[in-house]
């Protein structure tokens, strides 16, 4: 079969090097001029390790059977149903990139931005506002960070990270600079449950009272524990290791350090306040009921602080063709198989990652989630004949469209490598399409 996957994140890339091990012809189609999808772009840049996956993610496009077409967007350059017609099976992998509102007054005021758009920019997405971001961390010296999950403990430690630390990373550098100009004293984190509720991981967690002169303050109230929070807590050793951090941290009394993390739980944002720019944010305290939900006090205090960066979540979005549950904000399907309201899947069309699923997990899960849906389409499709015509090249190129294949990536690696080298460091991002693709596009003479 001839299969196209849409998106060359790692659940992407999963999903290939399942088809392509099981001999079949895989076209991974992705909008940006670059693979690797969040792994380039959402896993933090001082996270060596967890980046690394990307030299395992690239084998795939070794296999001969196996081609990269970026920079063509599906939706806009070529639709979904031109996919299904062109190929024996669509895997759409697009993941969940669009961030989630708190819907409070005041989210929109200068000053107050979603993590996704402060992640992309670190990262050098080719998408991120930077002026905006660069606009809204000047002279900052108080960020309130709302949410306790990874994504908020990584935006925290950015903020507050050694110049040193950073500067081993593949950021930008111009991101470089302006993290090393910035003002920032203080971080206050807000979970609106208890220490127990927060889905943040142990080692992610222990990382941010790692850094010399930098302090994690935690109120030791926050540590009295009602019933839902203790069941919560007795269920998972993750939450009691997490639980034992936190409560470690609040018994320090000695707090030296030049910047501090403050860990506030029961509180819940209620409005961002501010003239023409984020000045404070009004926060609520929470009590959790037996079910293990906030509910607010009506007891309130203020947060004085110039950036809000609200970490709730990612979303996805629908595209054309295709059905869409805008509650969850997934696509609808069994096993991967796309389903609509008919109850019957859509023919040769399958899902996986965080647009088959919701935004969860750690990278490893999508490999299990992309093998799920690769067997249901083996399943399904074996003893469908295959179209003796597939693709989508001639198409393609009558829109006037050139996709960027592996050689492209590589010319685009060698140039990052080069650039890092000549800063010292082992790769530096580079972060705008044009210049991505005049790289990927330089054909030796
Ligand atoms: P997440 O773990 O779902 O965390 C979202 C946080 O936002 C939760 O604390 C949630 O609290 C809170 N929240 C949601 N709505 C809120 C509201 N209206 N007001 C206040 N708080 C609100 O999501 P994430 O941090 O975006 O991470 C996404 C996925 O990527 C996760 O699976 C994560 O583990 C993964 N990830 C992993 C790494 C890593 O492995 N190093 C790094 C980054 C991300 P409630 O629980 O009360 O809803």
């Amino acid at each position: 079969m001839r299969v196209a996957v849409v998106g060359a994140g790692p659940s992407g890339l999963y999903a290939t090097d399942a088809l392509a091990a099981a001999g079949h012809s895989v076209d991974v189609i992705d909008r940006l001029p670059v693979p690797f999808g969040l792994v380039r772009y959402g896993v933090a840049p001082d996270h060596h390790s967890i980046r690394s996956v990307r030299n395992t993610l690239e084998k795939v496009f070794l296999e001969p059977n196996v081609r990269l077409l970026a920079g063509v967007e599906v939706g806009s350059d070529v639709s979904v149903q031109e996919l299904l017609d062109a190929y024996d099976a669509v895997v759409l992998t697009y993941g969940a990139s669009r961030d989630r509102a708190l819907e409070i007054p005041g989210e929109d005021l200068p000053g107050s931005i979603a993590a996704t758009d402060l992640v992309a920019w670190y990262c050098g997405h080719p998408d991120a506002d930077r002026e905006r971001i660069e606009a809204a961390l000047a002279a900052v010296t108080s960020v309130v960070v709302v949410g306790v999950g990874n994504v908020a403990v990584d935006v925290t430690r950015i903020l507050v990270a050694p110049d040193e630390r950073l500067a081993q990373t593949d950021m930008p550098q111009h991101v470089l600079d302006a993290l090393a100009s910035s003002s920032i004293t203080d971080v206050h984190v807000l979970g609106r449950r208890s220490p127990a509720h927060a889905t943040w991981t142990t080692k992610e967690l222990r990382e941010l009272g790692e850094f010399d002169g930098v302090d994690v303050v935690v109120d030791p109230a926050a540590l009295d524990m009602e019933p839902a929070s203790i069941a919560h807590l007795e269920a998972d050793r993750v939450v009691a290791r997490n639980v034992e951090i936190i409560r470690e941290w609040s018994q320090r009394k000695e707090h030296a350090g030049q910047k501090s993390v403050h860990l506030h739980f029961r509180a819940r944002p209620v409005e961002i306040l501010g003239a023409d720019r984020v000045e404070s944010v009004t926060v609520e305290r929470t009590t959790i009921d037996e079910s293990g939900s906030a509910v607010g006090t009506g007891d309130t205090f203020d947060i004085p602080a110039q950036l809000i960066v609200r970490s709730v979540g990612y979303r996805g979005t629908p595209i054309d063709d295709v059905p869409f549950d805008s509650r969850r904000n997934v696509i609808p399907n069994d096993e991967g198989r796309v389903l609509p309201d008919t109850g019957v899947p859509i023919k040769g069309l399958y899902v996986a990652g965080w647009i088959k699923r919701g935004p969860s997990g750690i990278i490893g899960t999508n490999k299990k989630d992309a093998a799920a849906t690769v067997a249901s389409l083996l399943l399904d499709l074996a003893d469908e004949p295959v179209k003796s015509e597939g693709g989508i090249d001639n198409l393609l190129a009558t829109k006037g469209i050139e996709p960027i294949g592996f050689d492209g990536w590589q010319r685009i690696d060698a140039a990052e490598r080069a650039l890092g080298a000549t800063q010292g460091r082992e790769r530096t991002t580079i972060h705008t399409v044009e210049q991505l693709r005049e790289i990927a596009q330089q054909r030796t003479q």
